[in-house]
């Protein structure tokens, strides 16, 4: 007699960075795994990194890494390989010294990585799994919660596909739609800020030394930063020795802004040194044509709806960057709710017919203990990562040259 094979379903709304790892997690466990996202497969499609709205580049951590060394496939290897190690601050004063602050004195550091190539490589660990699908244009527009159906629109042809599954994921990022879906069947507590900055992505290109070779125009091993108390630049090395700078500004600054002379009579004011590191037309160029972006903190809780869907990533606890932890977060999320699947030993068969009812119901009671358990224990950790980012905007921008800043104030003042 042939074994019965019948394995459970999960639908993965969103192969972000968040969908893509859970889809691994998912895969090695035997679910049977549908991952879709509004977006073109970022594989073969064009869209410029700046259209895609975020950051180019983003610094994974610890936590990050423990998240990828749990799934093996030489993952953890290939990112710390390709990233580029930081071992410290480098805070860049208004006259253009700098000075290293080092993160910890055994060496540690967080890695800048690019965020397209992370995804790719995270997409293509899930698609060497048979047990996985990839639907790449289609939009999630409502779930059917009790009947585990999500309804997702396809984008080539407007026409409506409906999948039925056993556990629906959100992995749809700050503005998730599941979330949306999940407020209306539960008793969710919802909070979300959007901080007064925007920010705008510039690059500092490589320059050409006396050998004709590139090479970078400042240290690489750095997080560079450039603290001006109510707004900063910071900077990112990439493996192309370019960097990737971002400036964080109230909105109004921003718009203040209105002409490249402006804008250069700002730089010369708050950021000299950068003037000649970006270069003159760069500078503006990149400025007035780069988007903007909103920054916003989202909390909430529970996570979860019964058995039949959790919500994870941004989706769950979008935060404002400056703790460079958002990624990584959700990261850990993973690797907590797969913690508590297997502790609790959820199965992935599906029972045969005929045996099905009683052990059936015992599957869906025990995933519903697992998500309880899921939202219990992960929406205090998250929510203390929300406000350790809020609080660390202060921190870079401010504190980490207030005692400079005191100082050069004082012999100022006489
Ligand atoms: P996302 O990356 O937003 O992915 C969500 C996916 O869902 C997308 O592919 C989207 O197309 C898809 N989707 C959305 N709606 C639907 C729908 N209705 N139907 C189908 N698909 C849908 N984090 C770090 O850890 N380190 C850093 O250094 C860092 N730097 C950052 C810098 C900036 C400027 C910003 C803005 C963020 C930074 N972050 C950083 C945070 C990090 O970018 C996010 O936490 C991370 O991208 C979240 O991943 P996610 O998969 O949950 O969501």
């Amino acid at each position: 007699m042939e074994e019965y094979t019948a394995q459970r379903r999960v639908c993965i709304v969103g192969a972000g960075l968040v969908g893509a790892l859970a889809s691994v997690y998912f895969a090695q466990r035997g679910w049977h795994v549908d991952v879709f996202d509004t977006r073109p497969d970022p594989r073969v499609s064009q869209d410029s990194a700046h259209n895609q709205q975020r950051s180019i580049n983003l610094a994974i951590s610890t936590r990050g890494i423990t998240a990828l060394k749990q799934v093996g496939l030489g993952l953890a290897e290939e990112v710390l390989q390709a990233a580029i190690p930081m071992h410290g601050r480098m805070i860049h004063g208004l006259t253009g010294h700098q000075s290293s602050q080092a993160y910890g004195v055994f060496g540690q550091c967080i890695n800048s990585f690019e965020r397209k190539r992370l995804n790719i490589s995270l997409l293509d660990a899930a698609e060497s799994f048979s047990n996985v699908t990839m639907h790449f244009g289609y939009t999630l527009r409502a779930c059917d919660l009790d009947q585990g159906a999500a309804k997702f629109e396809v984008r080539a042809t407007g026409q409506e596909y409906v999948v039925t599954v056993d556990l629906i994921v959100g992995a749809d990022g700050a503005y998730s739609t599941c979330r949306r879906q999940l407020m209306r069947r539960t008793r969710m507590d919802y909070s979300q800020t959007y901080i007064s900055h925007d920010y705008c992505e510039l690059t500092i290109p490589a320059r050409q030394n006396e050998h004709g070779e590139q090479e970078y125009a400042m240290d690489p091993n750095h997080l560079h930063i450039w603290p001006r108390h109510t707004f900063m630049m910071i900077a990112l090395p990439n493996k192309d020795r370019t960097f990737t700078c971002t400036l964080f500004m109230p909105k109004e600054q921003f718009e203040a802004i209105a002409t490249p002379e402006s804008l250069l009579a700002f730089y010369q004011t708050h950021f000299p040194d950068a003037i000649a590191l970006i270069g003159r037309d760069q500078l503006t160029h990149g400025f007035f044509a780069n988007p903007r972006g909103a920054l916003m903190s989202v909390k909430c809780t529970p996570y979860h709806y019964q058995d039949k869907m959790v919500i994870l990533g941004d989706a769950a606890h979008c935060m404002v960057p400056f703790y460079g932890q958002g990624m990584n977060c959700g990261f850990e999320d993973i690797q907590v709710l797969f913690r508590i699947l297997d502790e609790l030993q959820v199965t992935t068969t599906v029972p045969p017919p005929g045996q099905a009812k009683a052990v059936d119901s015992q599957w869906h009671s025990q995933m519903q203990r697992a998500l309880d358990c899921y939202t219990r224990t992960r929406h205090r950790d998250a929510v203390a990562i929300c406000d350790l980012a809020m609080y660390n905007y202060i921190e870079m921008r401010s504190s980490v040259v207030s005692w400079q800043y005191l100082f050069r104030k004082k012999l100022e003042d006489g």
